[in-house]
């Protein structure tokens, strides 16, 4: 069986690694260097990764994990496996003069209210980390995961409403809500299900993790295990058409040649708009759009003097309104902020310095920023104020790196949305099945799982691995 895995982020390594293994030749083709989203650079001599941070539902690697060390002596196996640093929480969440540590520590006005969130979203954990591996259809596991959330939400599917029916008090409520965002869109457009995740991650086997050494970790490792278990990984390859008439892939070599690769399987790690147009398709933009990001990473020039928690995430006044600018693709005119603090030897064991990254929530408009841009300044001095910075950011970081719209749409989803267009409710987070698009085609990757995120990406490669060898069906 020769399989071609078009992409090389997370999700086409993972597909590579998990072809090799079922015993395929497997070619991947990466237009650009592999790792995609995930990426590391280096800021003042110091090391910061890029893209992902954390890491949810982390037994969804531990899986991916087991099943491409399987084949090694159990020494080889232990000594392989990436190294997970538990994360405390999901960091301290500035909203209006409040802020709030999630969890909620005891003793706080509001820990009752948390804990009653937190109890009721527990029994969830398990159904979501499921669904998150299972491939959807009429198998037992997956319709006793999907019945516990249907029975937990009802007719209630949108996360704005889902929280309306919790009836958390309003800091709790917004802190809850922004993260929504972190699948790609605000509570009243989002599935209900994105309400549930802050306290089903925590809930969840293992919690909330950061690879020790960054996540780019994680790319390091499916590179290395794709490569060992035989699949041909070649970067600076742009694929430029997918005909399903004759089997071949057609890509753009290095150099500038074209070269066709014939195929039996082609698994498609790209976003689904690019693969449509591989296929022939028209390239159009979707309707609607998840939102994208501006992040900023540097060294600090010096500690600060009172150094800032692991995470910090900075709401804006009004989320409602941040919804409806980045839904009409405009700047929000106060946007979510998260920002991590890492001082050195603990995420990044050869830092240092402590390393700061900014990641502003964006619109999906395909610009280029800089911090000079009046958009971006603006944001980092109200962070800057909202943290309690004696200087604004942009004063505090030496030589920053910074990725924009642009630089997201140059290899994802039109405009730099992070989890390209925006699906119907119930094709939400773990819903989604990875496509067979007819023809050996599959499509895998981020668009599949919009809003999941690393496990999402993972679990999908995992779902379709189940799929092609047989595994997965009734
Ligand atoms: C700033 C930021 C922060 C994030 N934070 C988190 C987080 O904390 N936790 C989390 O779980 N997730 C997070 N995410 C989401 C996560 O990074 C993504 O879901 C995941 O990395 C996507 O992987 P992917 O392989 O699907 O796509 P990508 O990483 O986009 O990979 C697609 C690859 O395909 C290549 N490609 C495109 N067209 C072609 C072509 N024609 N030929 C060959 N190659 C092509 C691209 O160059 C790219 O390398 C974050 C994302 C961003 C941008």
């Amino acid at each position: 069986m020769r399989t071609v895995v078009i992409g090389g982020g997370l999700a086409g390594l993972a597909s590579a690694a998990l072809a090799a293994r079922r015993g395929e030749r497997v070619l991947l083709l990466e237009q650009d260097r592999l790792g995609g989203k995930s990426a590391r650079v280096r800021v003042s001599g110091q090391t910061v990764d890029t893209g992902p941070s954390l890491v949810s539902f982390p037994q969804v690697w531990r899986d991916l994990e087991a099943r491409l060390l399987a084949d090694l002596p159990v020494a080889e196996r232990d000594a392989a496996r990436v190294d997970f640093l538990p994360l405390p929480g999901l960091g301290v969440h500035h909203y209006q003069d409040q802020a709030l540590e999630l969890p909620l520590p005891p003793g706080h006005p509001l820990y009752a209210a948390w804990q009653g969130y937190l109890e009721r979203q527990r029994p969830l954990a398990a159904p979501i980390a499921r669904l998150l591996v299972t491939p959807p259809g009429l198998r037992p596991e997956f319709l006793r995961a999907s019945a516990a959330l249907a029975a937990e939400y009802g007719l209630r599917l949108r996360a704005d409403r889902y929280l309306d029916a919790l009836g958390l008090p309003e800091p709790l409520r917004a802190a809850i809500g922004v993260h929504s965002f972190n699948g790609g869109l605000g509570p009243e457009r989002a599935s209900a299900l994105y309400a549930s995740l802050p306290g089903a991650m925590l809930a969840a086997p293992g919690g909330v993790v950061a690879p020790r050494g960054g996540v780019y970790t994680l790319t390091l490792f499916l590179e290395a295990q794709a490569r060992r278990l035989g699949a041909d990984l070649r970067a600076g390859w742009t694929v430029r058409a997918i005909d399903r008439a004759r089997r071949v892939v057609q890509a753009r070599a290095p150099g500038g040649r074209l070269e066709e690769f014939a195929y039996d399987r082609v698994i498609s790690a790209v976003d689904e708009g690019r693969t449509r147009v591989l296929l022939g398709g028209p390239a159009q933009p979707p309707a609607r759009l998840t939102c994208s990001g501006v992040a900023i990473y540097a060294a600090l020039r010096e500690p600060l003097e009172a150094p800032l928690p692991r995470a910090s995430v900075v709401l804006p006044d009004d989320l409602r309104a941040m919804s409806d600018a980045l839904a009409r693709l405009e700047e929000p005119q106060q946007t979510m902020a998260l920002v991590h603090h890492d001082p050195p030897g603990e995420l990044y064991p050869d830092n240092d310095r402590t390393v700061l990254s900014v990641l502003l929530t964006a619109p999906a408009n395909g610009r280029r920023y800089d911090l000079e841009s009046g958009w971006v300044r603006a944001q980092l001095r109200r962070i800057s104020r909202v943290l309690g910075l004696r200087a604004p950011l942009e004063e505090l970081l030496r030589a920053p790196a910074v990725l924009t719209p642009a630089d997201y749409a140059a290899g994802g989803a039109w405009g730099g949305a992070i989890y390209g267009r925006v699906r119907p409710l119930w094709q939400a987070g773990p819903f989604h099945r990875p496509g067979y698009l007819e023809g050996g085609v599959w499509q895998v990757g981020t668009s599949v799982h919009p809003g999941g995120g690393i496990p999402g990406v993972l679990g999908g490669a995992l779902i379709a691995d189940a799929l092609m060898s047989g595994r997965g069906r009734r």
